[in-house]
């Protein structure tokens, strides 16, 4: 079976593909692409995808319903292996075409319900879930109404092996502009353009009141979308270099993380935790009316434990400016203005 490097999100799939593949037609989207690659067995790209079929077997009767499910379901619906497009069926027929032998092997694994036995001993979810036995909204309930600082849905543990996966390295040398504006009829100095004191530090997506943290786009036009900057006002942008090395978290990748990491331990919970993953990125790409802080603050006390972790910030899709990328950066002293000037709006587009 020939298939394109757009039909996986996987990325050493991805990769693969990317660098072996050639022009042809894709049997899963149909498309003529420039990088398609021959599936067959002897494909570095079965053996990535067995090793989660692996993991599954046609499950007993009294097998937990909520833990189980048709094989070609579960890669669709709870693994990042094919792009949302390929629909089960077509993941169906190549799991059909291209395994055989999981059919021998374990006889109705693909015509009965599978799932992965380890799930159904007792403690199993409890211990390997990071959001114990609940849901992000059970979560967002408890952080907004019941208990802010200390909640127990939570299992951190899990969590940061996960944010293992997303961490980016940027180098001293990273040579690469990010930009910061304020609305200002005036000229602002370097210092004015950094990042506000505690004591006047307002609730954002990423920190609550009172935490002072240095907020960065990657882009001019995304700077000026985030400070909701109106016709005629004049906003000074900040133009900021990096000073020292930090370590980030990618907070946009966090619904993509591969289930292969390197010691091969996210496999069988993988799809437990997919969920709550996918959650963190719906709500870290939510619009929040400025008015009800509290609505920041699930995705506060993700990052306030990733801070706690030692990292130095995290990186987040702009919801003002498609495409364009945020920082917010914990160790304010990695980076220093070293411009400033001001831009007057001309001009707004809206669109509906
Ligand atoms: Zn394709």
């Amino acid at each position: 079976m020939r298939c394109c490097d757009n039909c996986f999100v996987e990325s050493q799939i991805r990769d693969i593909i990317i660098s072996q593949g050639v022009a042809g037609k894709c049997e899963l989207c149909g498309k003529n692409r420039d990088k398609t690659i021959e599936l067959n067995a002897n494909s570095p790209i079965i053996y990535i995808i067995h090793q989660i079929l692996d993991v599954y077997s046609v499950v007993p009767i009294d097998f937990p319903k909520k833990l189980q499910g048709r094989i070609a379901q579960i890669i669709h619906d709870k693994w990042n292996i094919f792009s949302p497009h390929v629909s089960k069926i077509k993941i169906f027929n190549l799991l059909k075409e291209l395994f055989p032998a999981e059919e021998s092997a374990k006889p109705g694994f693909f015509s009965k319900n599978v799932g992965i036995s380890e799930h159904n001993t007792p403690g199993y979810l409890k211990d390997h879930s990071i959001l114990k036995d609940g849901l992000w909204s059970d979560f967002v309930t408890q952080i907004i109404t019941k208990n802010r600082f200390h909640t127990t849905l939570i299992k951190c543990d899990i969590l940061k092996e996960y944010l293992r996966c997303l961490v980016k390295e940027l180098p001293a040398s990273y040579d690469k502009i990010f930009y910061r504006g304020r609305i200002s009829k005036c000229q602002l100095t370097q210092d004015q353009m950094g990042p506000p004191p505690a004591s006047s530090a307002s609730s954002g997506r990423i920190n609550p009141e009172g935490i002072s943290v240095l907020y960065l786009a990657n882009n001019l036009n995304t700077t000026l979308y985030e400070v909701r900057a109106m016709k005629y006002q004049t906003v000074c942008i900040g133009e900021f270099k990096l000073q020292s090395p930090i370590k980030i978290i990618d907070l946009s990748s966090i619904n993509q993380i591969s289930p292969f990491d390197e010691n091969g331990d996210l496999i069988k919970d993988y799809p437990l935790n997919i969920e709550f993953l996918r959650e963190i990125s719906k709500d870290l790409l939510r619009p929040i009316s400025s008015e009800n802080h509290l609505e920041y603050l699930p995705i506060q006390y993700i990052c306030d434990f990733i801070k706690s972790l030692g990292y130095d910030g995290v990186e987040y899709h702009s919801t003002m400016d498609k495409g364009g990328r945020n920082f917010a950066i914990f160790t304010t002293n990695a980076f220093k203005c070293i411009k400033t000037y001001q831009i007057n709006i001309k001009n707004i587009l809206y669109k509906v």
